[in-house]
């Protein structure tokens, strides 16, 4: 059965596009994704079918501007329509993040930033290739930036490099947590550029590059077995001096830090995943309660005082976290105010907690039977634990975060 949309447009006021693109995510997710979410978990294998589907519904260009052929959704829009995915497979929208990452840096991101036209200009030439391919052939992109030190938190520069070399990079360095690693056919992977060989290694100098995962030198190495987002298949990625062309930078060396800067909310790109996580929590408890589960007995709950309180708990969380997440969304612009950004940070520890917490009130409530394998809530449960863990925007960093924003003005010290 079709779900109410998460969002509904008029409550939401949605516009028209918006309405739309939600409305057909949600029936894809719905008929394709949602049944084939319990094999991709169980077998820890990576949605390839669903992305053959996102590509035949034209929505894995979903963020390729217009003009260059794409549906040309921005942020928001994308935000809303990638939670109906998150409903129905945790791991399918957080990869579809990945791959859509790619098309948000280098289109709409980049587009409303005032950078030097020649650089603009430079940057929509390269991007042409990387959209040709994705629209035409179905090509999807990963985005590993993670190396395990201080570098994906923001702090430090890239450990992989790409130096110069005549018509291209040589690319060296290793990934951690490289979703779609072995299925994607290009890695975004961000990197540190170094002009000539023992040049000091600077964040000021990130590359962003689409190297291709048959490119000589390119390895995935380590098993997956995790607790959860089983599909995602983030493994280990090697880089052993591969050489890519200078076809393949997605941006100029130098302008992802400054976009990273000026666009912050691009980070909350991770948080449809677990949106669409909470609200099938809820779901699940209303259906499970009323005895309406599909494959359970007709069994009904709700009429105990003590389920009606938990499920009330459990909708006062679930609206708490969409109208936070939506403000937050609906205000993501270029340099925002700290206002805003503080809001942005409360809103991505609210939607990946807060997930988690839904889970665990779900199966509290539903009780013993709703957690056995053969129902999508324990995997909800173990997908929803993984969200505060995401990088650069962790749980913990939200809140070290919002701590010192709220305490301390820029450039004040305690001397
Ligand atoms: C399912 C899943 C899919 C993923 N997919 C991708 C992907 O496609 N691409 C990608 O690049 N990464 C991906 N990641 C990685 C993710 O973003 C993190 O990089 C990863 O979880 C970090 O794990 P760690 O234990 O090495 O973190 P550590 O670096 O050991 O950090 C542990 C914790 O310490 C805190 N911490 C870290 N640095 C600091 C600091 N400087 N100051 C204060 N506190 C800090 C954070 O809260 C962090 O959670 C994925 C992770 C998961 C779970």
């Amino acid at each position: 059965m079709m779900p109410d949309p998460i969002f509904d447009p008029d409550a939401w006021g949605l516009t028209p596009r918006q309405a739309d693109l939600t409305a057909r995510m949600r029936a894809l997710a719905t008929e394709k994704f949602a049944p084939r979410a319990a094999r991709h978990d169980r077998e820890a294998a990576f949605p390839t079918e669903n992305f053959a589907d996102l590509h035949e519904a034209g929505l894995l260009g979903i963020c390729i501007p217009e003009e260059e052929g794409g549906v040309g959704a921005d942020l928001k829009t994308y935000m809303l329509a990638a939670a109906e995915i998150g409903r129905a497979c945790g791991a399918t929208a957080l990869t579809f993040n990945m791959h859509v990452s790619s098309c948000l840096w280098t289109g709409a991101l980049l587009d409303r930033l005032d950078l030097d036209p020649a650089i603009h200009e430079a940057q929509r030439a390269a991007r042409r290739l990387h959209y040709r391919r994705i629209l035409d052939e179905g090509r999807i992109y990963a985005q590993p930036f993670s190396e395990g030190g201080a570098a994906a938190a923001g702090f430090k520069a890239f450990g992989t490099t790409a130096l110069k070399v005549e018509g291209g990079w040589r690319v060296t360095g290793k990934k951690i947590f490289a979703s779609l690693s072995g299925h994607a056919h290009y890695y975004g992977a961000l990197c540190t550029g170094l002009l000539h060989p023992g040049d000091e290694p600077s964040r000021r100098n990130t590359m962003y590059l689409a190297v291709p995962a048959d490119a000589d030198g390119v390895r995935v190495e380590g098993d997956w077995d995790p607790l959860g987002m089983r599909g995602t298949v983030s493994r280990t990625l090697l880089f052993e001096d591969v050489f890519v062309p200078e076809e393949a930078e997605l941006m100029p060396m130098g302008v992802y830090p400054s976009a990273a800067r000026r666009w912050p909310h691009m980070f909350m790109t991770l948080t449809p995943a677990y949106m669409g996580i909470a609200q099938a929590c809820y779901d699940f408890t209303v259906a499970y309660l009323r005895g309406e589960v599909p494959g359970t007995p007709p069994v009904k709950r709700r009429m105990y005082a003590t389920k009606q309180m938990a499920v009330a708990q459990m909708r006062v969380m679930l609206e708490q976290t969409k109208g936070l997440w939506f403000q937050a969304i609906s205000e993501a612009r270029p340099d925002p105010s700290k206002d805003s950004l503080m809001r942005a940070w409360a809103a991505q520890h609210t939607v990946m907690e807060n997930a988690n917490e839904l889970a665990q009130l779900a199966i509290r409530t539903c009780g013993g039977q709703s957690m056995l394998r053969s129902l999508p809530l324990e995997r909800l449960y173990r997908d929803s634990r993984c969200g505060s863990l995401m990088l650069p925007w962790t749980a913990e960093l939200c809140l070290d975060m919002l701590g010192k924003g709220a305490l301390y003005e820029p450039g004040e010290t305690d001397g």
